[in-house]
């Protein structure tokens, strides 16, 4: 173990992919560790479950606040959970429109609002959330998505700077495209899942797709002690398209 030992986080979505992964790298560096997700089965060994919807407001604060009497209080809030939806402005209707918005971004507002008590207590206290390039790259087909995902942008640099002087810090990343279940279920989707995997894999620089274990290397990274200086920044980790 080592540097996140002693601490305790919390990972919303944290029963597949960026989530699992990012718990367990926690988990690894000697963090205690929760996840709070739909169905929280087959978690890294070691780590919590807690099943709560963050598109539900009851739900999600009677899990944040079981997960913290069990930890014992939190320190890190991972705000990971997260779906999609594919289409323009024409193809997702307005309850579409609210259930996305409802869990990627009014997810992040219920899951802090009851953290904030326990991460105030605490002397090292970091929220990361999960954002995406599709913050800012204008993706084609996904306007809904794209939506959230720039309202989790503008929301972490408005949290970071609320609560920088709580001693609070807030910050995200921007993956590009993750190898991941989510993505796997998209290409299995698609008419030719081999073309689809190599076009994606091309649209990124580094010629393929991102891992979840270095989304959550950068997770961890901007969570832990040795980023106390690093508040309200958005980290790519797109194996660089976002410096196109
Ligand atoms: P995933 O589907 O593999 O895992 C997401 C997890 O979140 C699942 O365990 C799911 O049960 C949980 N979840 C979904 N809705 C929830 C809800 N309402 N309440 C509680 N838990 C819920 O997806 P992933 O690819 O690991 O994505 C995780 C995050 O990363 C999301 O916020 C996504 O937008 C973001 N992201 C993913 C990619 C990618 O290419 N995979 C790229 C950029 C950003």
């Amino acid at each position: 173990s080592g540097g996140l030992d002693g601490l305790r986080a919390l990972v919303t979505g944290g029963a597949s992919g960026i989530g699992r992964a990012t718990a367990r790298l926690l988990r690894e560096h000697g963090a205690e560790v929760a996840v709070l997700d739909l169905s929280p089965s087959d978690l890294p060994a070691g780590v919590h479950g807690f099943t709560a919807d963050v598109g539900d407001r009851e739900g999600v604060t009677g899990a944040v606040t079981a997960a913290a009497t069990a930890l014992g209080g939190l320190d890190i809030l991972v705000n990971n959970a997260g779906i999609g939806a594919a289409g323009t402005v024409e193809d997702n209707d307005d309850d579409e429109w609210r259930r996305v918005l409802d869990v990627n971004v009014l997810g992040i507002v219920r899951t802090t609002r009851a953290a904030l008590p326990h991460l105030r207590a605490s002397a090292h206290a970091s929220v990361v959330n999960t954002c995406s390039i599709a913050a800012t790259a204008g993706l084609p087909q996904r306007a809904l998505y794209s939506a959230s995902k720039g309202a989790v942008l503008a929301l972490t640099l408005a949290m970071a700077a609320d609560h920088v002087h709580e001693g609070v810090r807030v910050n995200c990343v921007n993956p590009g495209t993750v190898d991941t279940p989510w993505v796997a279920r998209l290409l299995d989707a698609a008419d030719d899942p081999a073309a689809e995997h190599a076009a994606l894999s091309a649209r990124q620089p580094i010629g393929r797709l991102v891992t979840a274990d270095e989304v959550a290397a950068a997770i961890v990274h901007l969570a832990g002690p040795q980023s106390s200086a690093v508040t309200g920044t958005a980290l790519p980790v797109d194996g660089g398209m976002a410096s196109l």
